[in-house]
């Protein structure tokens, strides 16, 4: 039906109906999403490659197809589509941020590996404000022993220290979504990444749907060494959803002892016969570390019955 030329693009940030996409020649668009496309319940994310359609004659430039995406992060909040909705697409890589100090928790970061390893994505587990700490040998140990084959580096995304560490993660044309609580520096790392002012790069004078003129904050952008990167995906809310194959990654000690279980389908909560608490009352796994799984999974479990029955 569409007769036009198409262009390729990259959705650099979500508005109510509409979409900035950065096009060829690095020119930024804002453009709505096609009916039909709408109709299908495809909904564009910051991060989806698309496929404009562009008609300069008759005024017509919208987003008219999204290409196969890959490494995602979602909100399990139910919604459009009545299941979750992808929040950034395309992620080769997800910096989980902590932070050094009073907040750090090694359950929660088992909870956002859960999380990434389930998106497809490669997770690397950065401790931040490492310089607020005399031992950060100890918190990267302690932090080693739950990772698996998860890197660990840690930095002072304010002072610098230990970013050259991150470089190995961010070949060029590689795209990194930063998540992790509020306050643990996530705007403060990409700053010290970018090392030029970032409000030139991510403020973009814009107008809106209805033509006021309005400063939006764009949400993927560049790095000078050709990576991009995805800020505030709104990580607050995202959900473990269908994390189940999230969590034998993340819990991959387990998963291991799970072998000698007597039941296959064993929960590691009580059964007769589970080698995995015979593994904890022996001290080969830790009960806090068990207690975090059972959480999990009890969490995810409950998600996933939540989306099949479209809550
Ligand atoms: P975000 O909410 O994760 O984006 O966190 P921000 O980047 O806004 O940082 C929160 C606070 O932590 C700010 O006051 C930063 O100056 C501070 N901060 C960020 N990185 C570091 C660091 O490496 N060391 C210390 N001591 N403070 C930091
Ligand atoms: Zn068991």
């Amino acid at each position: 039906r569409y007769t036009g030329p198409y262009l390729a693009g990259r959705v650099t940030s979500r508005h109510k109906t509409a979409f900035d996409v950065l096009l060829p020649q690095g020119e930024t668009g804002r453009v709505g999403a096609s009916g039909a496309l709408r109709r299908l319940g495809k909904i564009p994310a910051v991060g989806d490659f698309v496929v404009v359609l562009d008609q300069p004659d008759s005024g017509t430039r919208m987003i008219v197809d999204i290409l196969p995406r890959h490494g995602t992060l979602s909100r399990g909040a139910p919604g459009e589509g009545g299941g979750s909705q992808v929040i950034a697409a395309n992620l080769d890589t997800v910096f989980i941020v902590t932070a050094a100090g009073g907040d750090f928790n090694i359950r929660r970061l088992e909870r956002y590996l859960a999380v990434v390893h389930a998106s497809g994505a490669r997770p690397v587990i950065v401790i931040n404000k490492a310089d607020l700490t005399e031992d950060t040998d100890a918190l990267v140990e302690e932090t080693v022993a739950i990772a698996g084959d998860t890197p660990v580096v840690a930095i002072s995304a304010r002072e610098g220290g230990g970013i050259e560490e991150l470089s190995p993660f961010l070949p060029a044309g590689t795209t990194v979504a930063l998540v992790g609580s509020s306050g643990v520096g996530k705007s403060t790392l990409i700053n010290t990444l970018l090392t030029t002012s970032v409000q030139e790069t991510r403020d973009v004078r814009d107008y809106d749907e209805r033509g006021r003129h309005t400063t939006t904050v764009r949400q993927l952008f560049s790095l000078p060494g050709g990576a991009m990167v995805i800020d505030n995906p709104g990580v607050r809310e995202i959900q473990l959803g269908n994390a189940a194959a999230g969590l034998e990654e993340t819990f991959a000690d387990i998963a291991e002892f799970a072998a000698d279980c007597r039941y296959r389908d064993c929960r590691h909560d009580g059964e007769p016969g589970c080698a995995v608490q015979e593994a904890a009352d022996a001290g080969l796994l830790s009960e806090a570390r068990l207690l975090s799984y059972r959480r999990l999974m009890k969490e995810a479990g409950f998600q996933a019955e939540k989306n099949d029955i479209g809550l």
